[in-house]
């Protein structure tokens, strides 16, 4: 008779790529029964999007057949139900699994483009998707879904979301039309909330927020009240401003909404004759990726036509939008666990001290840390020459604070004021191998 340890161990040769480590040391592997031949389980996912699901499937169905004395194979794949939304006191998001903020530091960045066509992706996988657009400096729904102030209607005092093409929508803009809302500060609040609370979503896999750019009040409250799953920031290399990404980054994991990563718009032309990319506003990724540890989740061309998300089969040719929905799934996976051990970093004795997770411990002497700041204020974003001078940082400098972001860096506060660097894992090991 087959044992549970001998099905177990097979299951072990499994691995999860993205949380680096075998599935049932993750305790993804559920429900196993044996009864004579036949051997049934169920797979937990993380996310029932995840994008190994069907491997994981086949994978687990030969390695458990191919065990002496396994006549059958029975595998449900079923996903980790959606953490209780604490904090989240809005009946209407109640049912809805996760709740993602598109945002970015300007306007005029695509951020409206990259929610509608990463809802759309999402919907293509067969997922139940809502998009909302609070955007109230120009909500561009109306414009990228082609309907202009069509009638919403009320029940039961909720507003009714617009199915279009099977998406589910919400736009400010089919209030007041495309034009940007001139309105006080304290209307535009109460608008933005009226949409956020009172929208009957029903049951949905993910809502998208489309959220006004910036990190303002109007940002913060949504944040917060929205008790958001996480937020991806949109950006293009020409509008690249490192102060306001780091003011982005800081505004979400201070309330404790990780940063699933950025979207580079814009990031190049695809010559229709050659085929071959040009980067004509050169690539911030890098500089993203080593200034704040970020992953980069896609990058999108540019081109005509790319905003139109009026059908369920708009923007299906760009692969950069499924590439944008599996990386998404994959973050929010990864947070859902938390599988991957994070270095600790604390404050000893005029060090900050890392121990990392393979045991090794490193100390960065205060001084040396504050004045390798990557920070605006302490680079040049553009030329990249220093504007600290490393001699006006108090020898006896101390830290105040350490905040972790995420799974990538930490911001600190230090005691001569300044509290905008964020300093990544990459850029502690960096100066660590090099003293
Ligand atoms: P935001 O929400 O940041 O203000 P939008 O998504 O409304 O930005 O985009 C601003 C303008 O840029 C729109 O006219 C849109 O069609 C265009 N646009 C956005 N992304 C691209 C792209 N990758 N290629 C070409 N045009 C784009």
């Amino acid at each position: 008779m087959v044992s549970e340890e001998q099905v177990l161990e097979a299951l072990s040769n499994i691995q999860d790529p993205d949380l680096g480590r075998d599935i049932v040391s993750l305790g993804f592997v559920k429900n196993l029964k044996i009864d004579g031949e036949a051997v049934s389980f169920a797979l937990e996912l993380t996310t029932p999007a995840c994008p190994v699901k069907e491997a994981f499937r086949s994978d687990a169905q030969r390695l458990v057949g191919a065990i002496d004395g396994v006549g059958s194979v029975d595998v449900t794949m079923t996903a980790m139900a959606p953490k209780p939304k604490t904090g989240n006191d809005i009946d209407t998001l109640k049912k809805v699994g996760a709740v993602i903020a598109v945002s970015s530091c300007k306007g005029g960045v695509g951020k409206s483009t990259v929610a509608a066509q990463l809802a759309r992706a999402i919907q293509r996988e067969g997922h139940k998707v809502g998009l909302l657009d609070i955007d109230l400096y120009g909500p561009s729904l109306p414009t990228l879904f082609h309907v202009q102030q069509p009638d919403v209607f009320m029940r039961h005092n909720l507003i009714q979301p617009l199915e279009i093409d099977g998406l589910k929508t919400m736009s400010l803009g089919y209030m007041i039309g495309d034009k940007p809302a001139v309105m006080r500060g304290p209307m535009v609040s109460n608008y933005t909330m009226q949409l956020l609370r009172q929208t009957e979503w029903g049951e949905l896999d993910y809502l998208i927020i489309d959220m006004p750019p910036g990190t303002g009040d109007i940002q913060l409250t949504l944040v917060q009240q929205a008790a958001l799953d996480g937020a991806i920031i949109v950006t293009t290399p020409q509008a690249l401003s490192l102060v306001d990404v780091a003011r982005g980054i800081l505004m979400f994991e201070s309330t404790d909404v990780p940063v699933l990563g950025m979207v580079e718009n814009m990031a190049y032309f695809e010559c229709d004759q050659c085929s071959t990319r040009h980067h004509i506003f050169g690539t911030g990724s890098d500089l993203l990726k080593n200034r704040f540890g970020l992953d980069i989740l896609a990058q999108l061309p540019i081109l005509p036509g790319i905003s139109d998300a009026s059908k369920k089969s708009s923007g299906a040719d760009i692969e950069a939008f499924s590439t944008l929905a599996e990386n998404l799934h994959r973050e929010i996976g990864k947070r859902r666990i938390d599988a991957e051990p994070k270095p600790e970093v604390t404050s000893i004795d005029g060090h900050v001290q890392i121990k990392w997770p393979d045991g090794k411990v490193n100390a960065i002497p205060n001084k040396t840390l504050r004045t390798s700041c990557q920070c605006a204020l302490c680079i040049n974003e553009y030329t990249s020459e220093a504007i600290l001078d490393p001699g006006s940082v108090p020898e006896d400098i101390k830290v105040e604070g350490i905040q972790p972001l995420g799974n990538y860096a930490v911001a600190i506060s230090w005691s001569d004021g300044h509290s905008s660097g964020i300093f990544s894992w990459e850029h502690m090991r960096g100066i660590t191998a090099t003293a």
